[in-house]
């Protein structure tokens, strides 16, 4: 029995090591999807068979053996994995695509409170057994110094045996487990609020915002001192815990809409190292490995994500960029008129083009378009066009978020190309098709200083012969700022739903 848990935890780290890698890349991401979660699936069973077992009374760890042959161990494993499926199942089937992104924030989140109540738990147990030992000691009468030698154990060493390492170390992993925990359960609430509109999008920013949150963490930290070299100070606990959820707060709320895809990666980077935290905590190797491959790619992807938008890590967590209503490159006042155009005219210049770049945005998830766009990028190669997708990084509301779309409408991966590959070439382009694209196609990011997005790089449509913007109407994408593109001579817009449009369109090439 032992042998088989060994194999189902193994087979589990193993499993998530692949998972992650086919999740690299969109033709075996939905395998590696599969392979993660039957690598779940392994390490449910392993715990399992690991509580089988120790009721049995064969575990060789004295400690784990009592812990795990509580005969409410099997109650609560089966009570999790009940509430965990009737909350997991629906929420997989009923939230909607272009929801997505409110849902990882919230698994972030989630993730991130799963470690604290793990860390705690394991504190509450050393803990109360602590109390009890001294509870035996206070009736200890006359000299019995074998009972006082035997019971009188500190909670620090507690805290050791139960963690199955130096007791320091373990209380010092349970306060980490706590800390980071905490800011990634509070920090993606306010994620979440930001995405699904709860919550301004703008920068919350007050004077000595930077001061007063360092100084924060200092306190947190000093509380985190105390905690390891004291642990029986019962009341330093809880202020961690409340302190964590404070910092949470106050680190998200002062960045701004357009840098949210730095903030999700690196939630979901913490959420990561709180779980490795607790399986030092713990002693659970298998949630060390699993904690550190999400940490360490969610760190991989914060990186991605500054590079994509040109910006270095302490600038979006610090600066509060975007705070101040800033002008487009149109003057205040200026009467500007974008042309329109319909389906009907648009389809004359795409029947003519020979190169066609389509750059889409969060719009082409909301009106769910990408399957017919990929039918109209296959008619417009068939009518001799050549056609590249651009697709920006931070286009949508999750890092890979068009990927994912394309891949669903079966888009081949070699017609996926990043912004670098596009724009060198962008003015022998016949027409840049935008659809539901808005912030990152926004010139102003390139030339306008005073722009909120200024230096974020972006897909220079602009520079094209033609642009044609898909959307439903002139108003501002997720940054909140307003889009000069709209307004050049060689920009008319298509208004309406996207999905309508392209289906229109492809209508048009039908019919010939
Ligand atoms: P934007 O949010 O800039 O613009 C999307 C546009 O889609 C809107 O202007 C809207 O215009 C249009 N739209 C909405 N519904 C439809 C529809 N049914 N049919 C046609 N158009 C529609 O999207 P981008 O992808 O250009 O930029 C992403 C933004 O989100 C960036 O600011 C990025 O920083 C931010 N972000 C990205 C995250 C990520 O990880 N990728 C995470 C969080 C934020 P209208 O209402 O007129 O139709």
């Amino acid at each position: 029995m032992e042998a088989l848990a060994t194999i189902l935890f193994v087979g589990a780290g193993v499993g998530f090591i692949l998972g992650l890698r086919m999740l690299a890349h969109p033709e075996t991401a939905r395998k590696g999807n599969l392979v993660s979660a039957c690598a779940m699936g392994s390490a449910v069973l392993g715990t399992l068979v690991t509580i089988l077992e120790a009721r049995r009374g064969l575990a060789s760890d004295a400690v784990e053996t009592a812990a795990s042959a509580s005969p409410d161990a099997l109650l609560y494993v089966a009570g999790g994995l009940l509430v965990g499926a009737v909350v997991g199942i629906p929420a997989a089937r009923l939230v909607k695509m272009t929801s997505m992104p409110e849902m990882v924030a919230i698994f972030n989140g989630f993730g991130g409170a799963a470690s604290l109540l793990v860390g705690w738990g394991t504190f509450q147990r050393a803990s109360t057994a602590h109390q009890s030992a001294q509870r035996v000691l206070d009736g200890v009468t006359g000299d019995n110094s074998a009972i006082t030698t035997e019971v009188n154990v500190s909670l620090t060493a507690l805290l050791g045996s139960f963690g199955g390492g130096d007791g320091r170390f373990i209380t010092a992993t349970i306060f980490l487990a706590i800390l980071i925990g905490g800011v990634t359960f509070t920090g993606s609430l306010i994620a979440f609020g930001k995405l699904s509109g709860f919550i301004t999008t703008r920068p919350l920013l007050y004077r000595g915002q930077n001061l007063i949150n360092g100084l924060l963490l200092m306190v947190i930290a000093g509380a985190g001192v105390l905690l390891v070299m004291n642990p029986e100070e019962s009341w330093v606990l809880p202020v961690c815990i409340g302190l964590s959820f404070v910092l949470g707060v106050a680190a998200v709320v002062p960045i701004g809409g357009g840098d949210m895809p730095v903030v999700i990666s690196l939630l979901n980077s913490y959420s990561g190292l709180a779980a490795c935290a607790a399986g030092f905590a713990t002693d659970n190797t298998l949630l060390i490995i699993v904690g550190a491959l999400v940490g360490a790619s969610g760190i991989v992807l914060t990186r991605i994500m500054c590079l994509a938008m040109n910006r270095s890590l302490a600038n979006v967590l610090f600066s509060g960029f975007g705070s101040v209503t800033k002008q487009s490159s149109g003057a205040k006042g200026e009467h500007r008129e974008a042309r329109s155009l319909t389906p009907h005219d648009a389809y004359y210049v795409l029947e003519a083009a020979s190169s066609v770049v389509i750059v889409p945005g969060y719009g082409m998830a909301v009106a769910q378009a990408q399957h017919a766009v990929k039918e109209l990028a296959d008619q417009l190669e068939a009518n001799g066009a050549d056609v590249r997708f651009a697709v920006h990084p931070v286009a949508g509301r999750m890092p890979g978020h068009m990927n994912v779309l394309l891949a669903e409408a079966n888009v081949p991966y070699e017609q996926l190309a990043e912004i670098d590959d596009v724009n060198p070439s962008m003015e022998t382009v016949d027409v840049a098709l935008v659809i539901g694209a808005n912030d990152v196609v926004n010139p102003d990011a390139k030339g306008n200083e005073s722009s909120p997005l200024y230096g974020m790089p972006i897909v220079e449509v602009n520079r094209a012969r033609n642009v044609f913007v898909l959307k439903r109407s002139l108003r501002t994408g997720f940054a909140g700022v307003e889009n000069p593109l709209f307004y050049l001579e060689n920009t008319s817009m298509i208004f309406g739903d996207a999905k309508a449009t392209i289906e229109a369109l492809v209508g048009e090439f039908k019919s010939g």
